[in-house]
């Protein structure tokens, strides 16, 4: 199913007297996310990003804008007439009931031609359990469970109904590390093998990145790029999606172009063709390289080991962050050692931003 958000917008009143104006969660919010896509919301906290999801799931009216179901305008449809899945955060499954009855709950309340039988529900909670890998649980309360599993049942019973369109909001984010990661697959391995049309939110750009056929970066309200996450990280289009993917975090410097060159910190650092203006200098880990000719100098803080690859931590004037950090081949030990170490830069891994708008250049 594809979902189209045209223009939306979503105003909460204010409740602070000396703020009257309303907040502005989501703002002219424009997307188009292809049938049986995977796309994650993503940004910091207070973004808009749960604002967003519960439009689309009809808990909240939008101010203004409209949203489609392939071609059906639901805008003014309520929840349980939208056909979606939703799950959250805290999975809000019924403590005195078992999994089949979580799961098939949601089956209960049909009434007259689409009534289900006992047997016919029980064999729909079967087919999702199986889905999701817990056949064996059907029988245990909630409490009986793990907090990765527990995520699989509302998963289970989110899927029951078949939905059109599946939510989930921060659904990783009480469960560890470990599971975390696990989970992680299930959710992309499900969603696979549904072909539903999902939207997950989360403020974890590295989950985001893992398992999306695309990302949605917000700020403010505002969507600031959206795009397949290899195409978002090596094309940032401003300072701020630049500096929210990617681990570690992109180093970034304080620079100018002058007289068609980038300088960082009064060195020249390459060749750029644009107007002389006061930039920021975005340079990911993997950009800055060892062992060629060096053009940025850097006081060498240490060299951390991490396998195949070393992280050079060093520190620069003008840099940003207190810490650069360079992740090179561990094959470049040998040669790094005193006080300094020269960087050179890989072209497609440098962007450029306007100081003032923080636009890509
Ligand atoms: P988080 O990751 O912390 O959950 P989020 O990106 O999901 O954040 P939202 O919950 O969508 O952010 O909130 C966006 C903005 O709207 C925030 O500034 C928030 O304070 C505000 N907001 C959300 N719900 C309401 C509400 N019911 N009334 C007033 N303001 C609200």
């Amino acid at each position: 199913m594809k979902v189209t958000l045209k223009n939306l917008t979503k105003a909460f009143p204010s409740r602070n007297k000396k703020q009257p104006e309303p907040v502005l969660a989501v703002r002219d919010f424009t997307l188009e996310i292809a049938d049986g896509q995977l796309v994650a919301l993503l940004g910091p906290s207070g973004c808009g990003k749960s604002t967003t999801l519960n439009l689309l799931s009809g808990l909240l009216k939008p101010t203004g804008g409209e949203i489609y179901f392939g071609e059906d305008n639901v805008t003014a449809l309520p929840p349980e007439n939208r056909g979606v899945g939703l799950v959250f955060q805290n999975y809000a499954l019924y403590p005195h009931l078992t999994v089949r009855q979580n799961i098939t709950f949601p089956l209960e309340n049909r009434r007259g031609k689409e009534k289900l039988s006992r047997r016919e529900m029980d064999e729909m909670a079967a087919e999702v359990a199986r889905l999701v890998q817990i056949e064996e649980l059907m029988d245990r309360k909630p409490a009986e469970l793990s907090g990765g599993q527990q995520q699989r049942v509302a998963i289970a019973r989110a899927l029951v109904k078949a939905p059109r369109v599946l939510l989930l909001d921060e659904p990783l984010s009480n469960l560890d590390a470990r599971l975390r990661l696990q989970t992680r697959e299930e959710i992309r391995r499900i969603q696979r093998s549904t072909g539903i049309t999902t939207v997950f939110v989360t403020h974890d750009q590295e989950e985001a990145m893992s398992i999306s056929d695309r990302i949605v970066v917000m700020k403010e309200g505002v969507l600031q790029q959206q795009g397949k996450p290899q195409e978002v990280y090596d094309n940032p289009c401003n300072l701020f999606v630049a500096k929210f993917l990617g681990t570690p975090p992109i180093n970034v410097f304080s620079g100018e172009i002058s007289g068609g060159r980038l300088l960082i910190g009064g060195e020249a650092v390459m060749p750029f063709d644009a107007a002389d203006r006061a930039v920021d200098v975005a340079v990911r880990p993997e950009g800055l390289t060892l062992g060629g000719e060096g053009v940025l100098t850097c006081a060498l803080e240490r060299v951390e080991v991490m396998g195949r690859d070393i992280s050079v931590v060093a520190t620069h004037a003008a840099s940003a962050n207190p810490l650069v950090r360079a992740i090179v081949d561990a094959e470049h030990i040998a040669g790094i050692g005193g006080t300094s170490v020269r960087f050179g830069l890989k072209p497609g891994k440098v962007f450029v931003f306007d100081r003032e708008t923080g636009e890509r250049i």
